[in-house]
């Protein structure tokens, strides 16, 4: 191996995981140090050149271990349960784990912080530049407008995915809870369905839409009396988050071991 940073690609055969080994490869800031499947995937013991035509001579391993020892950063965009077990082989390796995967319960995102004694984490529901920014942006308008203005997170999602509201439409929520000076937990309304009486004053909304192949999208409208604002951000390509990671797993090499965010490692 030469100088650059070494990456591990978790959950390899995986619609973010592909993504990410074909930017990893594409980089020229980083290498390839090793793919990762679950024990009983298909890809396991056979070359990434195979399976995905890359020509890079990466064979892929259902060893975590083996695979985190040699690597400075795990990108992992896999399931909470996986992620878990991933964040303590990272700590062990002291390699930087960086965690797209979302769902997470609350007891699974503290389960996830002793490993970050250890190791740089860096966790974003979404890790695109765009998402990032109109994070900020629902922050300002949510600080601006009062209760008066019901605020609603709506995202789109392709077919396959299994968790909802999504990563993203949590992390925006968050953010116009924190402008408006509210904690979300208290506040959040998802899953509206037959009589659900009057909307609550002050409440987040939530709702989600699943279809097709839809990369992802989130509006936040500010609902008032006779005006509406809608921020909106559309990802049309998952190379946005994939790169995302990349950059995050580069910006973790001098940093001391904790807990960070795209909020961080953009600057924002
Ligand atoms: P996916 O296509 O279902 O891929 C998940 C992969 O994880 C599968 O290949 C699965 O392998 C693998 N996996 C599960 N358990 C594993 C284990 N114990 N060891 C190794 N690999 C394991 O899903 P996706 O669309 O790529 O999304 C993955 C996650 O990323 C989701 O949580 C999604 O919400 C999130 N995501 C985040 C962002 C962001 O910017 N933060 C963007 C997009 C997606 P098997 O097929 O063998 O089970």
């Amino acid at each position: 191996m030469g100088e650059l940073p070494g990456i591990v690609i978790t959950g390899a055969s995986g619609r973010m995981g592909q993504m990410l080994i074909r930017s990893v490869v594409a980089s020229d800031k980083v290498q390839l140090a090793g793919a990762v499947v679950r024990q009983g995937n298909g890809w396991a013991g056979r070359d990434l050149g195979e399976l995905m035509g890359l020509g890079h001579g990466v064979v892929v391993t259902d060893d975590p271990l083996e695979a985190f020892a040699k690597a400075q950063a795990v990108i992992d965009f896999t399931t909470p349960e996986a992620t878990l077990e991933f964040a303590e082989l990272a700590a062990q390796a002291r390699a930087t784990h960086v965690i797209g995967t979302t769902g997470f319960t609350d007891e699974q995102l503290e389960a996830l912080k002793p490993a970050a004694f250890h190791a740089v984490q860096v966790r974003a529901g979404n890790m695109s530049l765009g998402v990032n920014l109109l994070t900020q942006l629902t922050k300002k308008v949510a600080q601006a407008l009062d209760e008066d203005w019901d605020i609603e997170v709506i995202e789109a999602h392709h077919n396959r995915k299994v968790d909802a509201p999504s990563g993203t439409a949590l992390m925006l929520g968050e953010a116009a809870a924190e402008g408006r000076g509210i904690r979300l937990a208290d506040h959040r309304e998802a899953g509206r369905d037959g009589i659900t009486g009057a909307r609550e004053k002050g409440a987040i909304g939530f709702s989600a839409i699943r279809g097709g192949d839809i990369v992802g999208e989130h509006d936040v409208l500010f609902a008032g009396m006779g005006e509406r604002i809608i921020l909106r951000h559309m990802a049309t390509d998952r190379g946005i988050f994939a790169r995302g990671a990349v950059k995050a797993a580069l910006w973790g090499q001098d940093k001391d071991p904790g807990q960070y965010d795209m909020m961080d490692v953009l600057g924002l």
